[in-house]
């Protein structure tokens, strides 16, 4: 017997940014897709509620996809299809749970099924169920579930969950307008798209019960279930996208590099065993299981995820690295005049920068000093740096070593040499270049300094030295006066 392919899909609402663990879903289901030759990873947009919905999330959400690398030229990417356009299957099948008996008309007003039970906790109270109202304005359509006995979802994640038909109302399938409902919308593309599994966020287990009622009334097989933990923060809350940074277009501004965000998200809840955390996606794929998704909330560790990309940025090939960079240095972001970059000294400096930064967008305040007219003024560096009784007299003292034309301008023989200046005035080197440091990056922290200085040139160092000797300079003389 030939198994049937999987059928997984992805089924986003394009009501805003494309959150993190939307990604984790659409990376499961992806490899769960991609395991099979005939596989397919179906993408529905689930547009129907107008009012939300804008079509810049659903490009947003096509190409975080695709900066996932959840491509549409795949032969296993089926879609997009939007939901919207299947209203007219909506509204029939809705009907056709009327004709059938599975759904009933029902004009009770909120007001009136509150006052009848006493508690606006309680569900719907059925009264309409046997009155056999016919469609007509400010009619609801109800789904009557069955009495007696639970629904079971076997849900590949949590395992056998059961729900007593007692707890489910007779639930709305489709407003008085004759609109559907999500839980109806979902479960009919889902079942014309021939899916055979879902794999969504644990939010949707609480609608399971009623979608498989569905399916079954419907005369199909429900899919098999998997609902996966809810991510949370450092504080054990729900990832929100009010508090929490959610976005994933944030991380990609940020500079995280598509394969450390994979890697990271794709641990969600999940592990490829035998403690191996970074692993590339293509030995990721194979590995999954959809059924060794733990069911406990996973820990969305922003740090843990800085430092996957710290690696994953050190193993880049330098070029690379460099072309990764690109963005960041683009004439519409870089800070620096566009005319004062130059790709050799930015090749020359890059892998002394790859090894420190743990996010793309920080390869910024590192070179900065390099293209910058003037290195940025950062008030605490400079106070930490410039202290009385060292600040001016070891850039003074610098100035005049730099000064020397025996003095080759190379990384080594300047390390020398400022270790001899400072010597001089009873400083150790990690003082002593505090605030050449700072004269002439702006900074305390940075790339390594002697490296910075040969590629900064002599006399952009010695004029750096000398503005901030002056400014050191003028600062005294005005609190004296
Ligand atoms: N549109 C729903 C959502 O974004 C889809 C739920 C599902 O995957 O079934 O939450």
């Amino acid at each position: 017997m030939t198994e049937t392919p999987i059928r997984v899909r992805f089924a986003p609402s394009p009501t805003g940014m494309f959150h993190v663990g939307g990604a984790r879903s659409a990376l499961f289901n992806w490899a769960m897709a991609r395991q099979q030759a005939d596989g397919r990873f179906v993408l529905r947009i689930e547009d129907t509620d107008a009012a939300r919905n804008r079509p810049e999330w659903t490009e947003g959400i096509i190409r975080a996809l695709a900066w996932l690398g959840i491509h549409e030229d795949d032969p296993h990417f089926e879609g997009p299809y939007f939901q919207s356009a299947y209203a007219a299957k909506h509204r029939e099948t809705a009907e056709r749970l009327y004709k059938d008996g599975r759904a009933y008309y029902c004009d009770c007003t909120r007001e009136q099924v509150q006052e009848r039970r006493g508690n606006p906790h309680l569900g719907y109270d059925g009264f309409c169920r046997d009155r056999g109202l016919e469609p007509g304005p400010g009619r609801a359509l109800r789904f009557r579930v069955p009495e007696g006995g639970p629904t079971v979802v076997d849900d590949q994640v949590r395992g056998r969950v059961e729900f007593e038909h007692s707890a489910i109302e007779d639930f709305v399938i489709a407003r008085a307008d004759g609109s559907p409902l999500f839980v109806l919308a979902n479960v009919v593309d889902d079942v014309e798209m021939g899916i055979n599994e879902v794999v969504r966020g644990e939010e949707h287990l609480s609608n399971t019960p009623k979608q498989q009622l569905l399916w079954e009334a419907l005369g199909q097989t429900p899919p098999r279930w998997a609902h996966l933990p809810v991510i949370v923060n450092e504080k054990r809350q729900k990832l929100s996208k009010r508090r929490d940074k959610v976005a994933l277009e944030s991380y990609q501004d940020e500079g995280y590099l598509p394969e450390a965000m994979v890697n990271y998200l794709m641990l969600l809840g999940w592990s490829p065993g035998e403690d191996r955390e970074i692993l590339p996606w293509s030995e990721m794929e194979p590995l999954f299981r959809v059924s060794d998704v733990n069911s406990s909330s996973a820990f969305f560790d922003e740090k843990k995820l800085r430092a996957f990309n710290g690696e994953y940025i050190r193993a880049l090939a330098p070029d690379d690295f460099v072309e990764r960079c690109r963005p960041w240095l683009a004439p519409d972001r870089a800070p620096w005049p566009a005319a004062n970059f130059d790709e050799g000294v930015f090749r020359a400096v890059a892998p002394l920068a790859q090894s420190r930064v743990a996010v793309l967008s920080e390869i910024v305040p590192n070179v900065d000093f390099l293209f910058l007219d003037t290195p940025v003024d950062d008030e605490k560096s400079w106070a930490k740096a410039m202290k009385p009784g060292v600040g001016a007299e070891m850039l003074s003292a610098a100035l005049d070593r730099f000064a020397d034309p025996g003095l080759p301008w190379a990384a080594e023989p300047l390390k020398a040499a400022l270790e001899e200046v400072g010597a001089g005035l009873g400083l150790k080197l990690g003082k002593a270049q505090a605030p050449v440091r700072v004269a002439v990056t702006g900074r305390t922290v940075g790339l390594p300094l002697f490296e910075s200085l040969e590629l900064l040139g002599r006399d952009r160092v010695r004029g750096r030295l000398s503005a901030a000797l002056a400014r050191l300079e003028a600062a005294d003389a005005a609190s004296e006066g």
